[in-house]
């Protein structure tokens, strides 16, 4: 006889053992059992399929499953699994690292390994204040944005402003001065008061999302006045850090948003779409300044921390064969016809009575209702019950909705989506 435990669903056995991040689990509904997944759609466990219209969180960029990525994993992973990165290094960093800093903007030169987004920023914080350090400053405020997002652990919640993750450790976090995000509007108070910051205290760092804040709702700012304010801090002597974890790989246009700046990041962060949705991974560049910071007959100058699976092998296989797909022919093909549909449909849609602020930007697209709503408020719900009922994976931000689709979805599933949007539009 079959175990009946293996003829429940996964919707049934999940509930028994299982903590979902995000999720208030007395109220919310079941998650979906999914069981497949290829290019722009995943299938759940009833046969139902979804078209993946955010990437599973911007990482799926050439699709689930892609077969070119998954090869070269496969290969890897039958020739190097894993070795530890104290004390070793293997032919995937070595070639994800030169890869990359020919990617990267500017004046990158070293390539730090982490495992996810969170981590990334955590050693971006870390490498800041160590470098005033190992200087002989003590520097112990960090400068960011209003409503950024740069992860969960401490470092990275400190530096975020979204109050609804911070709540209960508010007492417990980094100093940070949180200023509004440039528009042409508010560019010189904001200088202002960003002057008035690095006067008044030690700042070692001003981290922010460049060009679009991703779980803000997809809020885009100033390039102009966000390069301004790089030059005032890099002026005072903090460090820029870029954090691109959600625009980095193509989704702002460029292979990296702060391509648009001419004030070059002194740190960049990535992840994500990094490795294509395939494996944890995550990296922490920075310019050469930073890495000369570090180096010192004092051993303790050296930058101590680690993750046991940093630069894991199988993780750098994937990222370098989703570099190679990202800037291929037919890629970038597809990521200029994104763009284009994207303004067309903006176009289409921003003089709807119930939309303000459509935009677009790459492959992003966003709009907010004209309605307002709570970022966990029951229409944010009720979006989100009828884009899936209707097979589309869309996860609106409060009042904002957006897609951020792979760049391997098919002209019909695009335009699903943007009819979706349209028909949602009607009954909110
Ligand atoms: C997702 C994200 C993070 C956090 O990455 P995790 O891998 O979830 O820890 C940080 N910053 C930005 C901009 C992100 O989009």
């Amino acid at each position: 006889m079959k175990n009946p435990v293996a003829l429940e669903k996964l919707v049934e056995r999940d509930k028994n053992h299982i903590w979902h991040p995000l999720t208030q689990h007395k109220t919310a509904h079941l998650p979906l059992g999914i069981v497949k997944a290829e290019g722009a759609l995943v299938w759940d466990e009833d046969g139902k399929s979804y078209i993946d219209g955010i990437a599973s969180w911007y990482t799926a960029m050439y699709g689930h499953c892609n077969p070119y990525i998954v090869k070269a994993m496969t290969q890897q992973m039958q020739k190097l699994d894993f070795v530890m990165f104290s004390g070793f290094t293997h032919a995937p960093a070595v070639e994800l690292s030169e890869k990359l800093i020919k990617i990267l903007p500017g004046n990158q030169a070293k390539i730090f390994f982490n495992d996810n987004g969170s981590t990334a920023i955590e050693a971006a914080i870390k490498m800041a204040i160590q470098y005033h350090h190992n200087k002989g400053e003590k520097r112990d405020t960090i400068i960011a944005f209003e409503d950024g997002f740069h992860g969960d652990t401490f470092g990275a919640m400190s530096a975020s402003g979204i109050s609804s993750y911070n709540g209960p450790f508010e007492d417990f976090l980094l100093k940070v001065i949180r200023v509004p995000v440039p528009t042409e509007e508010n560019l010189k108070a904001v200088l202002g008061e960003l002057d008035k910051i690095l006067a008044e205290n030690q700042c070692s760092a001003f981290v922010f999302e460049p060009l679009v804040q991703g779980a803000a709702g997809m809020k885009f700012h100033s390039t102009e006045g966000l390069d301004q304010m790089i030059a005032v801090c890099q002026k005072a002597g903090a460090l820029c850090i870029a954090d691109e974890i959600m625009t980095g790989f193509g989704k702002t246009g460029k292979n990296f948003a702060s391509e648009d700046l001419t004030h070059a990041p002194d740190i960049i962060c990535l992840s994500k779409a990094l490795t294509a949705g395939m494996f944890p991974l995550s990296i922490t560049s920075c310019s050469q300044t930073v890495f000369d910071a570090f180096l010192s007959d004092e051993v303790s100058k050296g930058f101590f921390h680690a993750h046991t699976y940093s630069a894991h092998p199988v993780g750098c296989a994937a990222a370098l064969a989703s570099i190679e797909l990202l800037n291929s022919d037919e890629i970038l093909e597809r990521r200029a016809y994104i763009a284009h549909q994207h303004q067309r449909f903006t176009e289409r849609i921003q003089s709807h009575p119930k939309v303000k602020n459509a935009r677009s930007m790459g492959v992003i697209f966003a709009l907010d209702l004209a309605v307002e709503t709570n970022r966990y408020g029951s229409l944010r719900d009720k979006l989100y019950r009828s884009f899936m009922t209707q097979g589309v994976n869309l996860r609106p931000l409060g009042n904002t909705i957006y897609t951020l689709p792979p760049y391997v979805i098919t002209d019909e599933q695009l335009q699903r989506i943007y009819s979706t949007i349209e028909g949602v539009l009607e009954v909110v």
